[in-house]
């Protein structure tokens, strides 16, 4: 805890990731720490293993790695693309931008196709793209599903098409750190090789766990890629995970918490999960418009259901503010990364979230935006709050 003075009621958690984690998370993973080979463990494990099939939607396999997502990237990269191989990546963001750097020190060569970060990715683009790659040089297309920093979505299933429009058979690789569990996703459906996942945003869990979901494909071309790894291996992995136990300690009290959160998602439908945040997603761009703010999306089919960042007016600084909103008001909000820095804030409605814990997120926005004298009209709450009963059912 800082030193300063204690301050009543719950935070609110309001940045894009790591999200709210829900009491009955929190019950679960308060747990002795179990023998992660003795025979309790397996259940636990198998449980984890099954379920977030569930929630990539495949029959093929899932990797549980104790690492941050970062670490699930890595993971994608080392056990199918060889050093000197060619990968196709686009630039929705600063998180596309940290994924081509990593390709880039691991000896990768990387195609960056350039967007203004205010979009998601045009398959149109990819399929140019690859019907130029007369040599099949390309040997993986790596996109974000959701670009935390900009707040938008890349339609994953016309990336597929395009790719397919193409014929050209490199492997699909796909970031959805902060999209799983909170926008609708298909791994099997949209012939995703590899889908990269984190425990911490719409999944609800503490960091700590990621994830790589693989095709049958990715792991049988994994086995002839000579890439070196080691902790990320799939081969050791899939053999352990067989029997429910893992190739080093994993994360046991996460695995607790990860078992409680699939059950949550199931109990309420992940097509309710999804709408959710989709109604969320639309009243909070309600208020950033009757603000007279702009949101940084531009483009209406991307705009994402996980966060909304929100333009400065010019001359006003986002991060000022934010230190305004979480002085007064305890809330945190997300701050700008690296060429958005001060320009923008983010608005995370995903995970645990519900409609007063919206209007209590955007009333603490309205507020700041007055406390720090930044020109706007009031009236975003109101707006919010219109649509979300309007979008209510009487009982
Ligand atoms: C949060 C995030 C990451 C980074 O994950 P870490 O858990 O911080 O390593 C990568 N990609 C996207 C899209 C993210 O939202």
């Amino acid at each position: 805890m800082s030193s300063s003075t204690y301050q009543a009621g719950r935070h609110f958690l309001q940045i894009p990731g790591p999200t709210n984690v829900p009491d009955r998370i929190l019950r679960a993973m308060d747990h002795p720490t179990i023998d992660h080979r003795g025979p309790a463990f397996a259940e636990i494990g198998k449980q984890c293993l099954d379920g977030m099939k569930t929630i990539f939607k495949t029959d093929s396999a899932v990797i549980i790695y104790p690492a941050s997502g970062t670490g699930a990237w890595e993971a994608a990269l080392v056990n199918l693309i060889n050093e000197g191989e060619r990968v196709l990546m686009v630039e929705t963001g600063h998180f596309a931008t940290l994924w081509q750097k990593m390709a880039d020190r691991l000896g990768i060569e990387t195609e960056f196709l350039e967007t203004d970060w205010r979009r998601g990715v045009d398959p149109q683009a990819i399929e140019d793209r690859l019907r130029a790659d007369g040599e099949g040089r390309i040997r993986a297309v790596c996109v974000v599903h959701n670009e935390t920093s900009t707040g938008s979505t890349s339609r994953i299933g016309e990336v597929r098409a395009a790719m397919d429009a193409a014929g050209h058979g490199a492997l699909l690789m796909v970031d959805t750190i902060s999209s799983l569990a909170s926008i609708d996703y298909r791994h099997d459906e949209w012939g995703v090789d590899v889908t990269v996942s984190g425990s911490q945003k719409g999944l609800m869990l503490p960091p700590g766990l990621s994830f790589n979901a693989i095709s049958e494909r990715a792991i049988t071309e994994s086995k002839s890629n000579g890439q070196q790894r080691s902790y990320w291996d799939w081969q050791e992995q899939l053999a352990a995970n067989a029997g429910g136990a893992f190739p080093y300690t994993p994360a046991t009290n996460l695995l607790y918490g990860l078992a409680e959160a699939i059950d949550m998602l199931h109990e309420e439908g992940l097509d309710n999960v999804f709408s959710r945040h989709d109604r969320h997603a639309e009243a909070t761009r309600r208020a950033v418009q009757a603000w007279g703010l702009e949101v940084l999306c531009q483009e209406p089919r991307d705009w994402s259901s996980s966060l909304t960042a929100v333009l400065m007016p010019e001359g006003h600084d986002a991060d000022a503010f934010r230190a305004t909103v979480l002085a007064n008001f305890d809330m945190s909000l997300g701050n700008g990364l690296s060429r958005l820095a001060g320009r923008v804030f983010r608005i995370g409605h995903l995970g645990d979230f519900n409609d007063l814990m919206l209007a209590g997120t955007l009333s603490g926005v309205e507020m700041g935006l007055r406390v720090a004298d930044i020109p706007h009209q009031s009236g975003g709450v109101q707006a919010a709050m219109q649509f979300l009963s309007e979008t209510a059912v009487a009982a």
